[in-house]
């Protein structure tokens, strides 16, 4: 009945009764943490004004950004509450992820117990630390109560001697002089959701500071081995620029800060996990490191998925994976805005871009779930697949296609006077969070809107089937087209050689290769070839097939002849060229310029005037 709520009355209401209806007027965690060498932190809570007689308390399932199942309640360990007495209270689990506190009737409770830092490297989407860094993901660590994740929740610290802290929750002391708390502040989320949505760096590691267009911005260094092999400076004034171009396509920043802890330890991955105001990029150190794309990605994030996000991604239910068939939308078109923020803030060139694009569809075209899979169902079901889509479909690869198209389409068909950043401006002003998020059907709707038709027909097409994507028909917009070329490596895997007498005799075979799997081995003599008499090498045959081909050997071994029958390896693919058309007119010139410059009519006549 709750959500019932939350589904037709908003956000404002919702606030309002779930308040009310909590059984918790205000939760404090003390994150302890005494010797990183116990591998564990010692989270103590405070329920206070508790007006029930059970507490309900849970770790998620999963964690916001990734959409998959993950273990964190494998990492809780040794549960104990009291009263404000001091006498213990009976805990019972109540499945694998959430328990039951008999309150005996107290308003306060204190509830402690050890998160085990189980993730490899500097940590991710878990709890990590090492001798002089630690690193929490929220969903990993901290506890809810269930009837009271929307009530404040506040978060001390008390480290080892020197340590410090960088997250960009908010912090009670806060003033303009200092825009970040530190190891010493009592920190504060409105509610649990953004609790988890703060990622918490702890120990030692390098700072930077800057600011785009007046909003305050750190980038946290945190090394596994101590040493810093990276250009600081230059990463640092890249992100400045990445950050302030993001500003200018929304107009202004939905935070009041921003905090990019980046994470150089060469074990687990490369990659990086968006949040409401922050995000952890996790890469390998090296000299010449570069993460603009990476970067410009996650914090893209802070307004499409933190902000513009489907129904279902704020608030979030814990318990259970949640669905949605717009991911593509979340994953793909924002890593294409990636690659826009980096064009727009001079980071990278046109060549690039378009062998960006180029290498997508590459990628794309040469992947056979496409045929089976629409972006809608690699969405729906990426809790059974792996993370990035379904079925061999990923929505960040094809998603990102789709979003090049769809800007192009919106330039296209309104003459360059709309383009996907006024889609994006408009589910900014229209779902932003605290404003419940959009429905199922809301990207068409806002596409829909900004270019004043209904787009219904072309959208399904690219979103909700498996048909091949209209590249010719929306690329003709900027004069470009689309130019595919079938190119195969065959293998097979065996030589041979033709000796004096004109003998083709085989002299190696590759264990396992298509040659060995027919049978062929070294010292057969062939005979015949596709009933054929053979007269040339065997790879010389080979090379006139395809992948695929089917191959027939009639060979001499020891006084007998034996035929074989098999296949030709390798792989066929498309070659994908994006080419422009020398004659594209004044027009379509225009559309192809806003595109790459991120303008459009209006916006290009606005700097005029
Ligand atoms: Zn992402």
């Amino acid at each position: 009945m709750k959500r019932w709520f939350i589904a037709v009355a908003g956000c404002v209401l919702w606030f309002v009764i779930g308040t009310a209806w909590a059984s918790v007027s205000r939760v404090s965690v003390l994150v302890r943490l005494e010797d990183p060498s116990q591998q564990a932190f010692l989270m103590e809570y405070t329920f206070q004004g508790i007006d029930s007689g059970t507490l309900k308390v849970a770790i998620p399932t999963w964690t916001p950004g990734w959409y998959q199942t993950m273990p964190y309640s494998e990492g809780i360990r040794d549960m104990q509450a009291e009263n404000e007495r001091g006498e213990p209270l009976s805990i019972q689990p109540v499945n694998h992820y959430s328990w039951r506190i008999d309150t005996g009737g107290a308003q306060r409770v204190r509830l402690r117990y050890r998160v085990l830092a189980r993730e490899e490297g500097m940590g991710f989407f878990g709890v990590a630390m090492g001798p002089h860094h630690a690193f929490i993901n929220g969903a990993a660590a901290f506890v809810y109560e269930m009837d009271s994740k929307n009530v404040p929740h506040e978060v001390r610290f008390r480290l080892p001697v020197g340590w410090q802290v960088a997250t960009a929750m908010d912090f009670a002391s806060q003033s303009e002089q200092r825009p970040f708390g530190d190891v010493r502040d009592t920190f504060i989320a409105a509610n649990y959701d953004e609790l988890i949505d703060d990622p918490i760096q702890m120990g030692h590691f390098e700072v930077r500071e800057f600011r785009a267009r007046g909003v305050p911005m750190r980038v946290v260094f945190a090394s596994e081995t101590g040493n810093i092999l990276c250009n600081m400076d230059r990463i640092t004034a890249d992100f400045q620029r990445i950050a302030s171009v993001g500003i200018d396509l929304f107009g202004s920043a939905p935070f009041k800060r921003y905090l990019f802890i980046v994470h150089l330890s060469n074990r687990g991955f490369a990659g990086g996990l968006e949040h409401l105001k922050s995000t952890v990029l996790n890469v390998p150190d090296r000299r010449d490191l570069n993460i603009n794309a990476l970067a410009a990605h996650e914090y893209f994030h802070a307004w499409n998925v933190k902000r513009i996000r489907p129904k279902v991604l704020g608030p979030f239910d814990y318990t259970q994976p949640v669905r949605t068939r717009a991911l593509w939308w979340c994953e793909g078109v924002t890593d294409y805005y990636a690659y826009l923020l980096l064009l727009r803030a001079g980071l990278m060139g046109e060549r690039d871009f378009w062998q960006e694009m180029e290498r997508e569809i590459f990628t794309l075209e040469n992947n056979p779930a496409q045929a089976r899979v629409s972006l809608e169902e690699a969405s729906w079901n990426v809790w059974e697949g792996n993370g990035m889509g379904y079925g061999g479909l990923s929505y960040y690869n094809k998603g990102k296609v789709v979003g090049f198209l769809l800007d192009v389409y919106i330039r296209g068909v309104t003459g360059n006077r709309k383009s996907l950043d006024d889609v994006m401006r408009f589910l900014m002003e229209r779902y932003s969070y605290p404003k419940p998020g959009f429905e199922e059907d809301g990207i068409l709707q806002a596409i829909n809107r900004v270019v004043a038709q209904d787009v219904s027909v072309l959208y399904r097409r690219m979103v909700a089937s498996t048909e091949p994507l209209p590249y010719d028909e929306i690329l003709k917009y900027i004069g470009y087209r689309l130019e595919r070329q079938s190119t195969s490596t065959t293998y097979f895997g065996a030589t041979s050689m033709v000796d004096q007498v004109g003998r083709v005799i085989i002299q190696a075979v590759e264990s396992q290769s298509p040659a060995f799997l027919m049978g062929l081995r070294a010292g057969d003599i062939v005979m015949e070839v596709d009933e054929e008499p053979a007269d040339r090498r065997i790879e010389d045959v080979v090379s006139r097939k395809k992948p695929g081909d089917p191959i027939k050997i009639a060979v001499w071994r020891r006084g007998s002849l034996v035929v074989m029958e098999g296949k030709i390896g390798g792989e066929s693919r498309y070659s994908i060229r994006l080419t422009p058309e020398p004659t594209a007119d004044e027009a379509v010139l225009r559309v192809r310029e806003g595109l790459l410059r991120g303008t459009t009519r209006v916006s290009a006549q606005a700097e005029v005037h």
